[in-house]
């Protein structure tokens, strides 16, 4: 077909070339010297009866006349092809051979003027005529050809004829009724010849154009061959596509009635063609747990013919529920209206099969996880409980008067309660970073107290080790900044605490300076020491949870492997980091930022937590404890024996509204949790019912944040988390007492 196509062009191509300006020039010279010969003859033919009826010299002259013309126009025309390849112009190679049909034509007329002058005009005018009219018919057959030629030799031969016609006239006066003959006969023969003429030049025209279009239209029915067969190739194609698809194709009309339906759609619902034509796919694919919404929704895409998708759950014919993907595309005819709707339906059973299986596997992460950092949580404040006894006995213990090896067993117990108590709260803290409930509340507060505090906490054991520990400020740091002092203390003792942990000699050293990026001002604290120092390997891990460098430290320094963790975060928290720079026995440095920005903060007495407050300060006081557990009661009982002031005590929330409205205490020791009325509801209750109303300290193992903001929500003035430190808890007392007695 297509080389057909390509013939038929080439047809055309080279119709238009023949019949082009070029092509008829040539055609029109290849024709006048096809005729040379004939008209030779001819010519020769007039000379030989001039010869005979006038003069040998005659013949010759007008033989000689006429051929001139004649071989200056051949001459012409054998150089045109010629002169086309070369690329001369078809204007000027017209012009030229226009010339030439002139001098042809009028060699022409003046070999017929000998004729018409010199033998007897009874024969002249006849012969005349027929030369003429042979050379006109001549020019008139290669007017389609050469239009500009054609034209030149008929006005030669016209103008010949009128000139003779007007010597014959002024010339022979005598013969004037045989001149009128001659021109009757003339019109008469021009007349005639006129239909000729039409019938050549627009004969040959029509002519011409039926090939053209026969061309054309040949052209034109093998083009649409070609389409046609391409569209039945693609409807074979296509129609292939649908019956060996795997996902399900329907095929519905304009109703969205099934028109047809693939094998796979009869594999996968057990459906033959016949069943569903003519139906509604809500007939017979749909059942109770297909989404009624998802429906509409394609019902309204076919109505507007417009192309949707959606997943739902179709039906088999023996009513098995699947998952479907299904992509509605419409199809529209010539004029734009919708001729049908095509739906292809993916199975995604598999699919779905995995994703809820996938779901309810995070579903019970999360849950593992939540039940893991709940139980976290509950573990280390049932622990700090009993903790916080001991330690506080271990305290009353080294005051009493021991001997030297009790008062080291004594000092043994009291470290590793310490210790024990480190790890419960990075326990809690972890627990807390996990479930996001950690929360940084900044203050303004003074940055060298802070640091004095860690550094004085720290002392005693860097000392232990026989390490010294130092401090250098650099001098432009600000005063006060706005930031959680309390979790920076936490990250400091952490590393400060691991620096002295893993340095065997030598020192440890804190360096304090400022970042100053853009107007705020961030600390920047190093903490270097000339420690055991961390493999290359292991040093980014150091940072993961319960990781730790080797599995020699645990077993030599102990520890959980959480505190780089949570001071890590803690200081992105904080707007930092932490990161750290190690070589193995030489040492390691940790550098913590925080994006504290400087405050200006008025100067405030500083408070010493060692200076305890004069005895006399609680002269004459009333204080009630209200705690369930019995060792905690023992040990405030203790912790508060020497002082001048009555201490009574409630084992519950109830019994201790009850004894407030009985005693009413100056101040109120609250334990948060207890049974049948918690510490909480008991504070609330005395806040709204009770006239005289005490001081309230909330004395308890919760020693998450929110716990301290629960409580003075519900009408507690102060906050002591367990285990209770002597210093702190006569500290809270006193103060307790002195802004009762400034309300008063
Ligand atoms: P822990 O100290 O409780 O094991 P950390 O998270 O605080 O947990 O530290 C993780 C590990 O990083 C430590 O076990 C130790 O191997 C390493 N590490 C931390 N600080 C230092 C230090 N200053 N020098 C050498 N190793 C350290």
């Amino acid at each position: 077909m297509a080389a057909e196509i390509h013939e038929l062009n080439r047809a055309l191509e080279a119709f238009d070339r023949r019949n082009g300006p070029a092509g008829l020039l040539l055609r029109y010279a290849r024709g006048r010297l096809r005729h040379r010969f004939s008209r030779l003859t001819l010519t020769l033919f007039g000379s030989v009866i001039l010869a005979l009826s006038v003069s040998p010299r005659i013949g010759v002259l007008a033989c000689l006349v006429a051929v001139t013309g004649e071989v200056i126009d051949n001459y012409q025309l054998r150089g045109v092809k010629k002169q086309l390849h070369r690329g001369d112009s078809v204007k000027s190679l017209l012009r030229k051979t226009t010339l030439t049909a002139f001098a042809q034509a009028a060699g022409l007329s003046v070999f017929v003027a000998i004729l018409w002058l010199a033998i007897p005009h009874e024969v002249s005018f006849l012969l005349c005529l027929a030369y003429l009219g042979a050379g006109a018919i001549n020019a008139i057959m290669a007017l389609a050809y050469h239009r500009s030629a054609a034209l030149a030799r008929l006005v030669v031969y016209g103008g010949t004829l009128a000139m003779l016609f007007a010597a014959d006239y002024y010339v022979l006066e005598h013969q004037r009724e045989q001149f009128f003959y001659n021109l009757a006969a003339t019109f008469m023969v021009a007349y005639t010849m006129l239909p000729f003429v039409s019938y050549v030049t627009t004969g040959r025209l029509r002519n011409l154009r039926q090939q053209r279009r026969q061309i054309e239209q040949g052209l034109e029915l093998a083009k649409a061959n070609a389409a046609l067969l391409q569209r039945q190739r693609e409807g074979r194609f296509l129609s292939s596509i649908a019956e060996n698809a795997v996902d399900s194709i329907i095929m519905l009309d304009a109703d969205a009635n099934t028109l047809w339906v693939n094998p796979a759609f009869t594999r996968k619902t057990g459906y033959k063609l016949s069943e569903v034509v003519g139906k509604h796919p809500s007939d017979y694919l749909h059942g109770p747990r297909s989404d009624p919404a998802i429906l509409e929704r394609f019902t309204n895409a076919i109505n507007e013919g417009i192309s949707a998708h959606g997943e739902n759950v179709n039906y088999t014919k023996i009513g098995a529920p699947f998952w479907v993907e299904t992509n509605l595309s419409p199809v529209f005819d010539e004029d734009g209206k919708l001729e049908m709707v095509i739906s292809v339906d993916r199975d995604i059973t598999l699919k779905k099969q995995r994703e809820a299986e996938l779901a309810e596997a995070k579903r019970a992460a999360e849950q593992g996880e939540r039940a893991k950092t709940a139980f976290l949580a509950t573990m280390s404040h049932e622990i700090r409980t009993p903790m916080n006894g001991i330690i506080g006995m271990a305290e009353l213990l080294s005051d009493a008067k021991l001997s030297s090896e009790e008062a080291l067993y004594v000092q043994t117990i009291r470290h590793s309660s310490e210790a024990l108590l480190t790890i419960i709260n990075d326990i809690l803290d972890f627990s807390k970073l996990q479930d996001g409930h950690l929360k940084i509340s900044s203050v303004a507060f003074e940055v060298q107290p802070c640091l004095d505090e860690v550094m004085n906490l720290m002392r005693p054991q860097a000392a232990a080790k026989g390490i010294a520990l130092d401090i250098e400020m650099k001098d432009d740091l600000p005063r006060a900044v706005w930031g959680d002092d309390g979790r920076l203390r936490q990250v400091l003792v952490n590393i400060i605490g691991n620096a002295i942990k893993f340095t065997e000699k030598g020192s440890v050293t804190v360096q304090v300076g400022t970042v100053k990026e853009g107007p705020d001002h961030g600390l920047e604290i190093a903490v270097t020491d000339t420690g055991i120092g961390i493999a290359p390997d292991r040093i980014e891990h150091v940072f993961d949870q319960f990781a730790q460098a080797d599995a020699a430290t645990t077993r030599r320094f102990g520890g959980t492997g959480l505190g780089l963790a949570i001071s890590r975060q803690l200081s992105r928290m904080m707007g930092g980091d932490v990161t750290v720079t190690s070589a193995v026995n030489v040492g390691s440095c940790f550098m913590i930022t925080v994006d504290f920005p400087e405050v200006n903060l008025p100067t405030k007495r500083a408070i010493d937590p060692d200076v305890l407050p004069e005895p006399a300060v609680f002269a004459g006081t009333t204080v009630l404890l209200a705690e369930d557990n019995r060792t905690n009661r023992f040990l405030v009982q203790k912790l508060l024996k020497d002082l001048p002031l009555t201490l009574i005590t409630a084992v519950n929330g109830k019994e201790a509204v009850e004894k407030v409205k009985e005693y009413k205490p100056d101040v109120v020791l609250m334990d948060m949790s207890m049974p049948e009325m918690d510490g909480l509801d008991a504070t609330r209750y005395i806040r709204n019912h009770v006239p005289t109303q005490p001081h309230i300290i909330a004395l308890t193992a919760n020693a998450y944040r929110s716990d301290r903001q629960a409580c003075l929500e519900a009408g507690m003035n102060g906050f002591l988390p367990k285990p209770v430190r002597r210093g702190e808890l006569l500290q809270a007392i006193a103060k307790g007492l002195e802004s009762r007695s400034r309300a008063v």
